[in-house]
Formats: C-alpha cells, sequence, structure tokens
C-alpha cells in the first residue's frame, strides 16, 4: 500500500464533487437521496445552504430523542474528555451501570453490549442455541422466524430473515432457520420439532411494512414456547426504548421473552446495541464464548444512559402514547382526504405506516420536495417515525407537508 496521497487533479476533483451527486467512492450499497444534511435540532435537520427539514425518519428510528438533545451531547462530551474505550478486557463502568439500569426497567437479569441490530440478533441466535447445548440438548439448534422479517445483513441475520432479495448472490444461505407467515400461530406450531431452539420475532415488523403482532399472538408465542420448552426471541432493535409508547413494545401484550435483541434507539444515534436475556436463558454465554471490541465501550453507554434516563422520566411514555394518538388521528384524516392513495393507516406509538397504493418511493421523494422526511418499508408502506420528543404542532405540521406530498403523488398517478 502507498502512502503517498493522490494528487487532487481535476479528474478526482470531479470524482469526489459532493455538489453533483453521490461521491463515487463511497460503495453504491443505497439509493440514496441527493441531499446532505449539515445540523440538526430536535425533530429538525438543515442542509448547509439553511433548508430546514422536518425528520419523521429519525434515521430510521434511531434518533429517538431528536437532533442535539443537549442531555446527550452533554453526556457524550462529558464522557469524551474522560475516556472512550478501554476493552471488555477490563471492567467498563458505564457499561455496568447501563445493564443495571437495563435489568432493573425489563424482564432481563442479564445484558451483553454490541454495536449493531444485526448483531444484537447474532448474539440472540447465540444464545438460544448455546443455552439447549450446555442443558445437554445439543440438537435444538434451529430457529423459527417469520416471513417479511428483517434482522440485519450478516450473513446469519439475513438468513433468519429469508428474504430472497437480500439473500441473491451472497452463496450458500445460513442454515438452521424455518420460516412461517408472521402472525400464523398454528404454522408456527408445525414448524417447532425436537430440533427447534427458539422462535425469533418483531412484535411489529417494522422494515416488513408496520405489521403489528396483536397482543394474542405474542401470547400465543409465549404459551407456545413455553409449552415446547423452546426460547422467546424478541426482536426490539426497532420498537425499542419507547417508540411503542412503552418502554419496549412486548409490554402492551403483558408478556416477556427470554432474550431481546436491542439497538437503534438505545444509542440515540450512537452505535449501540444489545442482547437481553433472563438469567436461565444467558446460561450458554460463558466466558469466552462470545464478544465484542467495541460492545459496550464508555462512549456508547453513556450516551446509552443518558437516553434511559429521559425516556424513564415519569410521563414520559405517557407523552408519547398522546403524541402516537395525535399522529394517528393525523393520518387518518389523510386517509379519508386521499381514499383511492392511502388504503390502510397502522401501527403502534410513534412506528406508524400507511399503506399506498402507488410506489413508496414516490411518497418518499414527494415528502422530501415538502422538506419532510419518511422511509420506506415493505408492503407497499411508507414509514412515520418521528423522534419521540416530536412536538404537538410539529406532528400538526408534518400532516399537512404529508398531504402536500400525497396530493402530488396523487394527481400524477391520474
Ligand atoms: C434495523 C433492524 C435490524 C438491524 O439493525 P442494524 O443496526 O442495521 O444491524 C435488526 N432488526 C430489526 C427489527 C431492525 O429494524
Amino acid at each position: 500500500m502507498g502512502t503517498m496521497s493522490k494528487p487532487l487533479t481535476a479528474s478526482t476533483a470531479a470524482k469526489t464533487g459532493t455538489s453533483k451527486g453521490p461521491s463515487p467512492a463511497v460503495m453504491g450499497t443505497y439509493g440514496r437521496q441527493n441531499i446532505v444534511f449539515a445540523k440538526g435540532e430536535g425533530a429538525w435537520l438543515e442542509t448547509e445552504a439553511g433548508e430546514r427539514y422536518l425528520d419523521f425518519g429519525s434515521g430510521i428510528a434511531v434518533n429517538a430523542l431528536g437532533h442535539a438533545h443537549p442531555r446527550l451531547v452533554a453526556a457524550l462530551t462529558e464522557q469524551a474528555g474522560k475516556l472512550w474505550h478501554t476493552s471488555n478486557l477490563y471492567r467498563v463502568a458505564g457499561q455496568e451501570k447501563l445493564a443495571e439500569r437495563l435489568v432493573a426497567a425489563t424482564f432481563a437479569d442479564k445484558v451483553f453490549f454490541c454495536n449493531s441490530g444485526a448483531e444484537a440478533c447474532e448474539g440472540a441466535i447465540k444464545a438460544a442455541r448455546r443455552f439447549h447445548y450446555v442443558a445437554g440438548r445439543p440438537e435444538r439448534t434451529r430457529i423459527v422466524t417469520c416471513t417479511g422479517a428483517f434482522h440485519g445483513r450478516t450473513l446469519a441475520t439475513l438468513a433468519a430473515a429469508g428474504n430472497p432479495k437480500y439473500l441473491e448472490g451472497f452463496g450458500p444461505e445460513a442454515p438452521g432457520f424455518d420460516h412461517v407467515p408472521y402472525g400464523d400461530l398454528d404454522a408456527l406450531r408445525a414448524a417447532v420439532g425436537p430440533e427447534t431452539a427458539a422462535v425469533m420475532v418483531e412484535p411489529v415488523q417494522g422494515e416488513g411494512g408496520v405489521q403489528v403482532g396483536s397482543s394474542d399472538y405474542l401470547k400465543g408465542l409465549r404459551a407456545l414456547c413455553d409449552e415446547a420448552g423452546i426460547l422467546l426471541v424478541l426482536d426490539e432493535v426497532q420498537t425499542g426504548v419507547g417508540r411503542s409508547g412503552k418502554l419496549f413494545s412486548h409490554e402492551w401484550a403483558g408478556i416477556t421473552p427470554d432474550i431481546m435483541a436491542v439497538a437503534k434507539g438505545i444509542g440515540g444515534g450512537f452505535p449501540l446495541g444489545a442482547v437481553l436475556a433472563t438469567e436461565a436463558a444467558a446460561a450458554g454465554l460463558t466466558p469466552g464464548t462470545h464478544g465484542s471490541t467495541f460492545g459496550g465501550n464508555p462512549l456508547a453507554t453513556a450516551v446509552g444512559e443518558a437516553v434511559l434516563d429521559v425516556v424513564l422520566e415519569p410521563g414520559f411514555l405517557e407523552g408519547v402514547q398522546q403524541k402516537a394518538l395525535r399522529l394517528r388521528q393525523g393520518l387518518a384524516r389523510l386517509k379519508d382526504q386521499f381514499p383511492d392513495l392511502v388504503v390502510e393507516v397502522r401501527g403502534q406509538g410513534l412506528l406508524a405506516g400507511i399503506k399506498i397504493d402507488a410506489a413508496p418511493a414516490d411518497v418518499v421523494a414527494a415528502a422530501l420536495g415538502e422538506r419532510l422526511l419518511v422511509v420506506g418499508a415493505g408492503d407497499s408502506v411508507v414509514r412515520i417515525i418521528p423522534p419521540l420528543i416530536v412536538a404537538d404542532h410539529e406532528i400538526s405540521e408534518g400532516i399537512e407537508r404529508l398531504s402536500r406530498a400525497l396530493a402530488h403523488v396523487s394527481k400524477s398517478k391520474t
């Protein structure tokens, strides 16, 4: 490898141009909108030119407390001046504190920290298999998952979700996953056998199009897993940390999982993921069986704790529920306004979706034209995922902008 940097010739300058479009130096794995944000505050993002966008995508449910939340900025900058990273070879004070906070607030007894949702799901899968292995049931390795699911982009989590579009061209599919339709308990029961280790499900399928699992479904899953002696793994990477109006979505159904994958909102924008488990379900992950270099480092866990501080403040989650109701009513009005375009409004908390009779990308583009950020999803759904700190007047503003965007799409449709 040469150490000399390339001279900036006319041709390399053109190749790195930012005004014309995305730099070719970045791998083209995303079909990106041609827009660059320079800063953000609360529910708003601003370009270098000072154009303000209302962010109802929250970086795909990541910026739970919006942009530049003062409490998160303070936690991060304070920690940045003290200590960034020491390795998991040593105790990490912030990690222990955040783990204890999560244990106190949830079903879990144990927490493993990682850096992303896919890693959290991988960790959950590994924990489930090892649970049976150390209990003398090494044959129990298979995980039942749902079609339409999304668990991340690593090889195992792609196989877990089983979406052919994402698996194509990536070689042999990681074995050990059985897929059943989401919401179908009978199919699930039929898929569970002597080699099944666990069932892994999202309480609300986010990427799959904001498909909300009913309370009966989740209760049924819990009962089925108990009967079969297998573990219930919930992927709350998108639904967790207040997004649903509860700290975690499964609380709505009054059940608890054995293992849960968490990421996205827990870091408020700082990369942080976690595997939460009961003492029993975590029994297989003994020293040396799993690890992460960066997982739960002082920076990430300082921010994670600040996020929890805010989300667990008395009244915060009730506030999310009230905002969710307001958003839901606004979306219902849009359905009345555009009956031919908006087929259905669905969601839980501030994870809302409208199923539309058009390409979601057209609505996303039209909304961008109205300086509103929303996110596409499967099943012809446009996701509306404002930060949890969104104000009532911002919800009204967002609905107005979305209304104009839908009018635009509606007009070009006819
Ligand atoms: C986003 C997401 C993931 C993957 O998270 P990454 O941080 O992108 O790896 C996994 N599961 C669900 C439910 C998600 O929404």
